[in-house]
């Protein structure tokens, strides 16, 4: 148990009182007035009650009430105070008055909650300056269980030690700040990240869209505009406003301030970004336009800024990344997210948007480590990487990817690139991998089976083997536990464009071309013809007579296609994809995977491939394959 003294009860204050009770500590509460006072222990009470009830409180609202005090006047607070904890209003003379006072009756680590006043300017002056040190909540301490520990250039090791075993034994989880920066480390990384949601908006794009781009791809428990919101329009712009007077590069955003004039502060005032019926109510977000907007527009600033904090000494990675996952719900952390969208990526954004790389960032870009794709980044992931005959196999941490690689064919697959399939397959199989995702290397995605060693194929027997080889390649893809995912990023025609019906998601770039373009040559399309077929209907008729050029969006209507994307947004679904799959779960997909394979037993695959052996020795056939390899 500790005395802990608590100067300042309202918003902040009362939390933090809140949090120290719960602990079993002795908290004495002091504000300028008895009614502020008894307002807070009334909120305080509110909020005791309602943790009980969700059973989130180790004892009764009233055992936890009773262990705080509230005092008018400092001067009636036992002195026996071991730790002083300042949470008034932000102001300097105040907080340097008060401190005056405090050091002067208590002999105490005192440490202060402010959000954008320097330590050392509130310690100026001070005798013992050795025991201020930083201890930044954040709102509301009893829901978000993180502080920053700051430690000021006087801060002296034993106050910075105590400080941080004070918040541990609250059950928070620290930041170690080693340097007294404006925004310290949490809010300096948030700053960077809502100075270019805001920006992004004044140049247009929608509120919905924007946070639809913070739900449903960043995956984060809330909207930027929506968090706006609760934090406080006010508030945010006080703390915008503190931190850039210190010099820290953001814009003055005027229309915060127009907002507050018009007492449109978030919702507390029932209006804010969004409009609000009650005080805790969630936005009203509609899936927007998704794919309007880059995500790396919005975090590339922030991921700057992380990489920076971590270059200076100022914090650790792991500390930085607990800040964004505990703070923000980022629910990997900002640097693994840089990892996963590719260090290159956030690179090429900074440049775009006109901000310098920090040192550390262009070390990792200039020696190639960019991240999940590379193997290392801010991370160190597992990778391999496997070059096998037309076709390259990664495991990218917990998926693979499989690149078709025969570019300078269109990565038309022959027979050593159908036995390189069935490999990489198994070996994701023994790989564990949760997914696989599949592209192809220059132009083409896969133009299917090279006609030129089709057409090599001497006699029935010849064509026999090479068919049954690429039946076992197709059916390990059938009988894939994994979700199988198809970025197709050029030309899919033939069995390239075939495969897509096996595939659980496709993502198309709007390059993408695909044709079941069999029949030209006197063949068959084998897996459309009976697979696509069920999956999608006789819509695809026409394509499988005709063999004719289908557009990404002609597929999109069609239905083989999921989503259409220019090339840039295709690689970051290609990261969201992999995130969203991976929050399933192993098991889960495993069951789903096994259960939607069982469908895909029932088909005439096995006649439909025993057709095509026997029209491959048809003059037609070879006439068409020679056909084509004249033209
Ligand atoms: P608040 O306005 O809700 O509360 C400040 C309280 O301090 C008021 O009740 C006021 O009466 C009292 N006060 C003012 N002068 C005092 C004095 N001399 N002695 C005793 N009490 C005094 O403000 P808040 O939002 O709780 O912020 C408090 C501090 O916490 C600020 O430094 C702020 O930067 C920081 N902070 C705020 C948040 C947040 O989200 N609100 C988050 C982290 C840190």
């Amino acid at each position: 148990m500790v005395k802990v003294l608590v100067v300042g009860a309202g918003t902040m204050g009362r939390g933090i009182a809140t949090v120290c009770a719960i602990s079993g500590n002795e908290v004495y509460l002091n504000d300028l007035s008895v009614e502020i006072l008894k307002n807070s222990m009334e909120s305080i009470k509110w909020s005791l009650s309602s943790l009980e009830k969700k059973g989130k409180l180790p004892f009764s609202t009233e055992k936890v009430m009773e262990r705080i005090k509230i005092y008018e006047s400092l001067e009636n607070v036992p002195k026996d105070v071991e730790i002083i904890i300042e949470a008034v209003v932000e102001d300097i003379s105040v907080k340097r008055e008060l401190f005056k006072r405090l050091e002067e009756m208590f002999d105490a680590i005192m440490a202060t909650n402010t959000s954008s006043i320097p330590i050392d300017d509130i310690s100026t002056g001070l005798k013992n300056r050795k025991n201020i040190v930083g201890m930044h909540f954040f709102n509301p301490p009893t829901l978000i269980k993180l502080v920053e520990i700051i430690k000021g250039k006087d801060t002296s090791k034993e106050t910075f030690e105590k400080a941080i075993k004070f918040a541990k034994s609250l059950g928070m989880e620290t930041i170690l700040v080693e340097r007294d920066i404006p925004g310290f480390v949490v809010n300096r990384i948030n700053l960077k990240i809502f100075d270019s949601v805001l920006s992004i908006w004044e140049k247009g794009a929608s509120i919905n869209d924007i946070d639809s781009v913070a739900k449903y791809r960043l995956l984060l428990p809330m909207g930027f505009f929506e968090l706006f919101d609760f934090i406080g329009i006010d508030v945010l712009y006080n703390v915008f406003n503190e931190i850039r007077k210190k010099g820290f590069l953001i814009k003055d955003h005027k229309i915060l301030l127009e907002m507050i004039k018009d007492g449109k502060i978030g919702m507390k005032s029932g209006i804010g970004f969004y409009k609000y019926d009650k005080k805790y109510q969630k936005a009203d977000i509609k899936k927007g336009n998704l794919y309007s907007i880059d995500p790396l527009d919005i975090l590339s600033p922030g991921i700057n800024e992380a990489s920076w904090i971590i270059s200076q000494g100022i914090a650790t990675l792991e500390d930085v990344e607990k800040g964004q996952k505990i703070g923000m719900g980022y629910g990997d952390g900002i640097l693994k997210l840089a990892d996963g969208y590719g260090l290159d990526n956030v690179f090429k954004k900074l440049i775009e948007i006109g901000i310098e790389p920090d040192s550390l960032l262009k070390l990792k870009v200039n020696e190639g480590k960019i991240g999940m794709k590379s193997g290392e980044g801010f991370y160190k992931w597992d990778y391999k990487k496997l070059e096998l005959p037309g076709i390259i196999y990664e495991k990218r941490g917990d998926h693979a990817f499989i690149t078709f690689n025969r570019p300078e064919k269109l990565n038309s697959l022959y027979l050593n690139s159908w036995r390189s399939l069935k490999n990489a397959m198994e070996m994701a199989e023994r790989d564990n991998v949760i997914s696989i995702f599949f592209t192809g290397n220059g132009r083409a995605f896969c133009t299917g089976d090279d006609i030129r060693s089709m057409y090599s194929l001497k006699n029935m027997e010849e064509s026999k083997q090479f068919f049954s080889e690429v039946r076992e390649s197709i059916e390990k893809l059938i009988k894939s536990k994994q979700v199988l995912v198809g970025l197709v990023n050029g030309y899919a025609y033939g069995g390239g464009a075939e495969m897509l019906f096996i595939f659980d998601i496709v993502i198309s770039s709007e390059k993408a071309r695909f044709a079941f373009s069999e029949s030209k040559i006197g063949a068959i399309p084998p897996i459309a013809i009976t697979l696509g077929i069920d999956l999608v209907g006789r819509k695809l008729f026409n394509h499988i007579i005709l063999g004719d050029e289908i557009d990404p969006i002609e597929a999109l209507n069609i239905g083989f296609v999921d989503l259409v994307l220019d090339e840039v947004q295709m690689d970051r679904a290609y990261y969201e994809y992999v995130r969203k799959i991976e929050s399933i779960g192993y098991n889960t997909i495993n069951a789903i995977k096994e259960t939607m394979n069982m469908s895909k037993e029932n088909l005439f695959m096995e006649k439909s491939l025993e057709k095509l052996v026997k029209i491959s020795m048809d003059k037609n056939f070879k006439e068409g394959m020679k056909k084509f390899l004249e033209k």
